[in-house]
């Protein structure tokens, strides 16, 4: 490495190193590895058609099967446009061919080279996510229009390409100003962000899809709330959203914490579940809300942003990177498409350490829900229905399912009920 010295490069690596032990530790720690006792005579051995019927399986994999390729090409092109844009000179190009239609300032090309650079990105992926589209109108799923489609698109990129070019903009103005300890205040800044970022979620992102009402009264909604009453969580409201304007799929989720955290129900589950099956669902959303899943995931992601600042950081001092990119400095805004770069690849290794903690979380919500409905029967009724109604492979690849897999397997969850059923008989 160049320019150590000079630019902060070894606080920088020694800082990454400190946060990342430090993120990796708070992993191993908090992460719930052994959420059920195996029983007397062994854990079972999950069915790897989780109890579907042949045709519901055959169908389920036909849709994977033709979804899965699009995903990995998806993928494979986002890092190659983004490898094309940040390790060669074409990125930087891009960036001041906006920007000097503007004067050529340097902020004037960060808030302009950046939306360009997504834009690119996006429409070279947009062929690969419309079939996935088509596949999924194919199969029943998505009951959007392409209207809607088109405008969930434009709208997703115009938030991400607002929010990224803002927090770029704050970097590029750090670097200027603090050129050796940058990395520092943005790493501060980042682990604020994420946090400030899952808080607000809610709030304000999740309201550009989607419109919420709450649950209504009824037995569902009495039923529900005397659930979280006597998980010890009470709610002051469950929220339903219009999902049915985009797909037939069953789900729900927490999302936010503190002021903003919320149940929401998917309103596809409301007229076509029993209510039993639909208390356990509830039931798993409780038990996130029990253990503050969200925040734990928030603190987790915090720590990562941090140290993957402070590694950019490291990285950005390296004079051959740089001049590959063709920027003469990290505050030079030619940077910028290799601070991308570095963000698809930051994203790309955390998806995989993501997952492997999501599924244990997911796997002890699971069992918080049996231990407050104790009623593994509907449970493992829901989770049929679910897999057969959201075409859920039951019994995923295994490389697939350890990358991209944020929950257990359908025939994992299902033997877990049965196991959780085994050591109440056992008792
Ligand atoms: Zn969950």
């Amino acid at each position: 490495m160049q320019g150590g010295g000079r630019t902060g490069a070894r606080p920088a690596l020694a800082a990454a190193l400190v946060l990342g032990v430090a993120a990796l530790l708070v992993v191993v720690l908090r992460t719930p590895w052994d959420v059920l006792p195996a029983p007397a005579g062994g854990r079972t051995v999950p069915d790897p058609t989780a109890g579907l019927d042949a045709d519901q399986v055959a169908r389920a994999e036909a849709f994977a099967a033709a979804l899965r390729p699009a995903s990995l090409l998806s993928l494979l092109l986002g890092l190659v446009v983004s490898a094309l844009l940040g390790l060669t000179r074409l990125g930087s190009g891009l960036l001041r061919a906006v920007g000097d239609r503007v004067g050529g300032r340097w902020w004037a090309q960060v808030l302009l080279g950046v939306p360009a650079l997504l834009l690119a990105g996006r429409l070279v992926t947009l062929p690969v996510s419309a079939y996935a589209e088509v596949v999924r109108h194919r199969y029943g799923l998505s009951t959007r229009s392409w209207g809607l489609w088109l405008r969930d698109v434009v709208v997703s990129l115009a938030i991400s390409a607002a929010l990224t070019a803002l927090v770029v903009l704050a970097v590029l103005w750090l670097i200027r100003r603090a050129p050796r300890t940058w990395w520092a205040w943005s790493g501060v800044a980042a682990v604020g962000l994420v946090v400030v970022g899952s808080f607000l979620y809610p709030v304000v992102i999740e309201p550009a899809f989607n419109r919420f009402e709450s649950l209504p009264a009824g037995e569902l909604r009495s039923d529900v709330f005397a659930l979280a009453e006597e998980n010890g969580t009470p709610v002051r409201d469950v929220l339903v959203s219009d999902a049915s304007r985009r797909t037939t799929a069953l789900n729900a989720y927490v999302s936010g914490f503190g002021s903003t955290r919320r149940v929401v129900l998917y309103d596809t589950l409301l007229d076509r579940l029993p209510d039993e099956e639909i208390e356990s669902i509830v039931a798993h959303e409780l038990g996130h809300v029990a253990t503050d899943d969200v925040l734990t995931g928030t603190l987790m992601g915090a720590l990562g942003a941090g140290a993957a600042t402070a590694l950019a950081g490291w990285l950005l001092s390296w004079g051959p990177l740089l001049r590959r990119a063709g920027a003469d400095s990290p505050g030079d805004p030619r940077v910028v498409p290799l601070v991308l770069f570095l963000v698809t690849v930051g994203g790309l290794v955390g998806t995989p350490v993501q997952n492997v903690v999501s599924r244990q979380i997911e796997a002890r919500a699971d069992v918080q829900a049996l231990d407050l409905t104790r009623d593994p029967e509907a449970f493992i009724a829901m989770q049929r229905r679910l897999a057969s109604t959201n075409l859920g492979d039951p019994d995923p690849p295994t490389a697939w399912h350890w990358f991209f897999g944020s929950h257990p397997t359908v025939a994992q969850r299902i033997a877990m009920a049965e196991d959780w059923q085994r050591l109440e008989d056992q008792r």
